[in-house]
């Protein structure tokens, strides 16, 4: 395989990227200065080294002055009703959730969606990394919280509500230091739709009327 074609394939696996794609991104760096080259690679290894996932919450984050321990800024921030936590998807939906400012609690990044109830399945997800730091969220660099309430928010497709239900279902068989509520993001996001493409204002009116 030659150069260009080993590059194809992998620009080939990104989101969104098909082959066609995929080879101009190969003809379009062909043609750049060498520098420019180095600098990309470089990018690409700096990612890898300096990103960081939360302790606590599973959110990618770059450590600095601010957050030199192990947790996100979100995590890190004691201004943050750390009592209320939204389980999430994917980071991409967190991002969306922190754009519509509206929730003030902490997340965690589920990482997943259930294709079907079987145990190599269920085993893709951090259910119990979930579980672990509802218990004993001080093991993982929070404070010790009671959690009050927990709200599952996840895309309302085939796959999302089964993951919902299984998520429930789990959670409710924990023994926590308190008991804590189970809700759901209110029906605004529309069926079958991602939380990820909502506006701010669908998703504010899903946070307002959970239940
Ligand atoms: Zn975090």
């Amino acid at each position: 395989m030659d150069s260009i074609e080993k590059l194809a394939n992998i620009f080939k696996k990104f989101p969104t990227v098909g082959p066609r794609t995929a080879s101009r991104f190969v003809f379009y760096l062909m043609k750049q200065p060498k520098e420019k080259i180095e600098e990309f690679a470089q990018a690409i290894v700096e990612l890898k080294n300096q990103i960081k996932f939360c302790r606590f919450c599973f959110n990618p984050f770059q450590p600095d002055s601010t957050t030199p321990g192990e947790l996100c800024h979100i995590c890190q921030n004691a201004s943050r009703e750390r009592k209320i936590l939204c389980v999430v998807e994917k980071e991409t939906d967190l991002v969306s959730i922190e754009k519509a400012k509206k929730f003030k609690g902490i997340y965690f990044v589920l990482g997943g969606l259930l294709a079907s109830y079987k145990k190599e399945d269920m085993d893709k997800i951090r259910i119990e990394e979930l579980k672990e730091r509802i218990k004993e969220s001080y093991r993982f660099g929070m404070p010790k919280v009671d959690f009050e309430e927990v709200i599952i928010a996840i895309n309302p497709t085939p796959e999302g509500n089964a993951t919902s239900m299984y998520v429930e279902r789990e959670l409710k068989q924990i023994t926590s230091p308190t008991p804590f509520k189970i809700t759901h993001l209110a029906k605004g996001i529309p069926v079958g739709g991602e939380l990820e493409y909502a506006d701010d204002e669908t998703l504010e009116s899903a946070f307002e009327g959970r239940k």
